[in-house]
């Protein structure tokens, strides 16, 4: 339901749920974190509100890092549970992935990867995309998810990272929303652009089919065959506060 994805210097963790909370508005069921640091991915989820998750961090804190993705899921496919709730995983963890929508053909690339020796561990449409972006990935991860989204149908926004990709998030769309969020030396993703605004108004609307790399320096979007992509940049000039 919610997405938040930030590179750059600040505390990601803090960015990520703040920016959440910027999207509770739009309601959801559970919420979920990754954070990569020292080449290992870090991640904490929940069902329910953001202020479960939060009080689970207390407790039990991730190692600071300076990117992350969260999540805030409105449950489709499986009940919300811890594990149902996002970011899912890969086998090897080495891969993190977060969706706001529906993968239509969820179930034949469920049997796919099952037969394969992949471990499903929820029973989301959304984990085959951690399992597929896992096997696509040869170090480059925008790449993987281009090759991914080719095989996938419906409506997604998928927002993803790989521990062997320090400072690189992923985003992707198709009929469901994703906007980019330009700062200076960090940068954005988010379902609304509600999530970054106390941080920036220079905007990036993702269009149909559009996969972007995220860095710390850089925005780079191309379409789903990998050829670069037209993009509607854009100053966000409504009142935060409303
Ligand atoms: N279909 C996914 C799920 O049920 C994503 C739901 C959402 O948009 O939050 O986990």
């Amino acid at each position: 339901c919610g997405i938040v994805g930030y590179t750059g210097r600040e505390a990601a963790l803090d960015v990520v749920i703040e920016g959440l909370e910027r999207l509770e508005y739009r309601g959801y069921d559970s919420a979920g974190v990754t954070v990569l640091a020292d080449g290992r991915l870090a991640t904490e989820k929940r069902a329910g509100k953001l202020a479960v998750l939060r009080k689970r961090l207390a407790e039990d804190p991730l190692p600071a890092a300076t990117m992350g993705i969260g999540h805030t899921r409105w449950a489709t496919h499986g009940g919300p549970t811890d594990a149902n709730a996002h970011p899912h995983l890969d086998d090897a963890q080495r891969v993190a992935v977060v969706h706001n929508g529906i993968i239509e053909n969820f179930a034949q690339l469920r049997a796919e990867i099952a037969e394969r020796g992949h471990t499903l561990r929820s029973e989301t449409d959304t984990e085959v995309v951690a399992h597929l972006l896992g096997e696509a990935y040869e170090g480059d991860l925008a790449e993987a998810m281009r090759a991914v989204c080719r095989r996938l149908d419906g409506a997604f926004t998928l927002v993803a990272v790989h521990a062997d990709a320090p400072d690189v998030v992923v985003g992707a769309r198709r009929n469901s929303p994703l906007v980019v969020g330009r700062g200076e030396g960090e940068n954005f993703l988010a379902s609304d652009v509600a999530a970054f605004i106390a941080y920036t108004r220079e905007a990036i609307e993702l269009g149909q089919d559009q996969v972007v790399e995220l860095r710390r320096d850089g925005v780079t979007v191309t379409n789903f065959d990998g050829s670069p992509a037209e993009v509607r940049e854009y100053h966000v000039d409504w009142d935060a506060s409303a």
